[in-house]
């Protein structure tokens, strides 16, 4: 090496150090006082020429910028890029300068490093503006971040699928928000790799970058976005140092309001680059651990970015340069237009409502900027925005949707696969919209297949919203404003062992018992009997152990049928179970299924046995114009392979205990927390006056109206609205089950 150097150049180099490289390799050099830095790589003819297009822009960036870059250094023909034998393989060879400096990665970073490094870098990129480079137009490659879809190959070598779909919203993020406004942004030469370990600092300033490999022709504010994404990607609270960068490269260099709008994305969009790069290069070079060593960090502001969420994320970005804040209606206004053509009889939830705006995962995001977690809604079960669901209902909604009175295998590929999750007599299922249309079918069905009419409904259960749905459900006709009980429903009561009539051990046999007392009293026979598992609107109620088996028993001998709504229950949510029924060891004959089914996408089921199916055939026609559409289905099956792929019921049941767990410590140290109870991600908080089972109504509002204004979603139910709900999507962690027990505790102690 020695010798090839000598015979290169002319330097009398007097040492040779090897330095670390990640697909080249460097070598320090000593000649005189001078240092160097000598860098071979294997022979590529795009390479060189790219190598070639680098090393004249270093040439054009020197002037007024001494000691700033590596500056090439001739052979002693005066070209500076040859290629040379080494070892025996073509190699380009080239030498720089050597830069002197600290790395920004080895100091302690000051506020000030952030606003030097703005002012450095926009500096920079006045320099390169001028510089037009056909090279570097021409090139497409996983690092320019106009290119980020280019990544997208390497999300499969991301192992956690949890993770895998975090990138893939991101991404998905950027082809809606970014793609589209990309032919109207400034394009010029940019740097594109301000990371820590190529920024040089000198007495608390930025004194030189070093390493132009990554030069590219690309949007102006990806420059930004990248140098944003490492300075901060490290730290507890990413947005102050962005803003500190941000003032000070805005000073130098102004951005536009549309560039500062996608900031936030771009930054996303770098951190999946350098995301999937990772993974693929573990992958690809097991050995080379170089590739993956700001992969945590990469992962640290990914996900605290999901919790900040983009609107709050860009009025901090605008505020830093003085940039208006996007004017938004204030919330009375948003309500009063509301209000003028929707009912009141619709509500809002909280004291203060929220106009929410966007939502991904277990966060949402309000007009103003706020971000909340939500800890309450189970329809968006395996997340909000889930990049898999939305994917599978876009590229459905391309190909083709119709109803059911055509043939497409869509609808038998979905109905086989949701089946698969029941017992094997359960084989027939109805597609249809709505929660409330499954259970209207359902109760229609019962009525069909038994000939008869009376119904047995569970105390403060709820159906749904049509007329059969209030029917049946006690929660709605028992209300002081509701229609009354009719005379062909028979209530029976909630088996509560908190603060029903039977607390002990035995308490479910009693309550059946008492439930077939009714059922044997009734002058009639009853067509069904009709519960949800745990009852939602009853409080989180879970029915007494051991009442489902005798009760579904009598029942049956008296000719009717059971029909358990596991519109809230199902899929999983319950932890140990993927249907609630199943906890009680029993098998309905009709179950009833909604909300978390289409992630939000509006899809209810009823699944039966064979012989129900065949009654209600003997009957005028069933058709729904929407049940079982082929984007519905395309949604459907994404749920469901989005809950096994991301083992969500596993999920479900480890964060639910963790939350459960602390739930009851806390209930230790507050006497007005009467009962926790539930399982998996279907948790419910009974809120009592202390001592007793007396509900506190008052001090439950007051939980979950502070809650919201620390930014997290629950709500309230049970007969006395007492009850906290919390049945977040079940992508919620251990880090968001501790922030609301400790939330609710620094509440509580108020
Ligand atoms: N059954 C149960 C147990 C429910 O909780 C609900 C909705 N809250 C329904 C049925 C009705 O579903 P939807 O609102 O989708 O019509």
């Amino acid at each position: 090496m020695e010798r090839l150097l000598q015979n290169l150049f002319d330097l009398s180099i007097s040492e040779i150090k090897k330095l670390d490289g990640y697909d080249n390799a460097n070598y320090l050099l000593k000649a005189g006082d001078e240092r160097y830095i000598f860098k071979t790589y294997p022979f590529d003819q795009e390479l060189l020429e790219i190598i070639r297009a680098e090393t004249a822009v270093l040439n054009k960036i020197q002037e007024g910028h001494s000691g700033e870059f590596p500056r090439p250094i001739p052979f002693e023909n005066g070209e500076f890029v040859q290629v040379h034998s080494v070892k025996g393989s073509a190699q380009i060879c080239r030498l720089l300068s050597f830069v002197d400096g600290q790395f920004l990665g080895d100091l302690n970073n000051q506020p000030e490093h952030a606003r030097s490094l703005g002012t450095f870098l926009a500096k920079l990129d006045l320099a390169l503006a001028p510089l037009n480079v056909t090279v570097f137009k021409a090139r497409q490659w996983e690092w320019d971040l106009q290119y980020l879809q280019l990544n997208k190959k390497y999300l499969r070598a991301i192992e956690d699928p949890s993770k895998r779909s975090i990138v893939a919203y991101f991404m998905q993020q950027f082809d809606a928000e970014v793609l589209p406004i990309s032919k109207d942004l400034r394009k010029q030469l940019i740097y594109n790799d301000t990371n820590e370990w190529n920024v040089l600092i000198k007495k608390d300033a930025v004194s030189g970058f070093i390493d132009f490999g990554d030069l590219a022709h690309s949007f102006l504010i990806n420059e930004v976005a990248i140098a944003a994404t490492y300075l901060s990607y490290d730290k507890k609270e990413p947005l102050p140092w962005i803003a500190s960068f941000l003032a000070a490269y805005h000073q130098i260099l102004p951005l536009e309001k549309q560039e500062v709008e996608i900031l936030y994305y771009l930054i996303a969009g770098r951190l999946c680059t350098s995301i999937c790069n990772a993974a693929h290069s573990r992958l690809s070079q097991p050995d080379n651990d170089y590739a993956g060593s700001s992969e945590e960090h990469a992962w640290s502001l990914l996900t605290k970015w999901l919790e900040i969420g983009p609107i709050k994320a860009t009025n901090s970005f605008k505020k830093a340069i003085d940039m208006p804040i996007s004017s938004v209606d204030g919330i009375e206004k948003k309500i009063e237009r509301r209000n003028q053509h929707f009912s009141s009889i619709l509500s809002l939830s909280y004291a203060q409502p929220i106009a929410m705006e966007r939502a991904a995962f277990q966060y949402m995001y309000d007009a103003y900027g706020t971000s909340y977690l939500d800890a309450y809604n189970n329809i968006p079960h395996v997340g909000h925005s889930h990049p898999r669901v939305v994917e599978a209902g876009q590229r459905q909604m391309t190909r083709l949707n119709t109803n059911t009175r055509y043939q497409y295998d869509l609808l038998a590929e979905y109905s086989e696969r949701l089946l698969t999750k029941f017992p094997k007599e359960l084989n027939k299922i109805f597609l249809v919209n709505s929660g409330s249309a499954a259970s209207d079918l359902a109760l229609r069905l019962a009525r069909s297949y038994s000939g008869f009419e009376q119904v047995l409904v569970m105390e403060h259960g709820y159906h749904g919203n049509t007329q059969l749905g209030i029917d049946h459900s006690h929660y709605k006709f028992n209300n002081s404003r509701g229609q009354g009980q009719k005379t062909h429903i028979i209530k029976t009561s909630l088996p509560d062992i908190f603060r029903g009539a039977y607390r002990e051990q035995d308490a479910g046999l009693k309550y059946a018992d008492d439930t077939i007392a009714q059922i044997k009293n009734t002058e009639k026979p009853i067509a069904a009997f009709i519960s949800e598992p745990v009852v939602g609107c009853g409080g989180q109620v879970p029915l007494a152990s051991g009442y489902l088996k005798p009760v579904y028993q009598a029942i049956r001998a008296q000719g009717g049928i059971c029909i358990s709504d596991e519109v809230q229950t199902g899929f999983g949510r319950l932890g140990d179970h993927f249907w609630g029924f199943e906890a009680q060891e029993v098998v309905p004959d009709i179950v009833v299924l909604g909300k978390p089914m289409g992630n939000g996408h509006p899809i209810g089921a009823v699944v039966c046995t064979d012989a129900i199916a065949q009654a209600f055939e003997k009957g005028v026609e069933f058709f729904s114009s929407f049940g079982g559409n082929p984007v519905s289905c395309a949604i459907g099956m994404a749920v469901l392979e989005v809950i096994e792929q991301e083992r969500l019921q596993f999920n479900a049941a480890s964060v639910g205990a963790y939350y459960k767990k602390l739930l009851l410590q806390l209930q230790s140290e507050h006497a007005s927390i009467g009962d926790v109870r539930g399982s998996g991600l279907f948790l419910g908080i009974d809120m009592v006056q202390p001592g007793g089972t007396t509900a506190d109504t008052v001090l439950a509002q007051k939980l979950k109206n502070e809650l919201r204004e620390r930014h997290i979603l629950v709500s309230t139910d049970g007969p006395y609205d007492n009850v906290i709900k919390s049945k977040p999507p079940l992508c919620f962690n251990k880090h968001n089950a501790l922030r609301v027990v400790e939330t609710i505790d620094s509440v509580l102690k108020m």
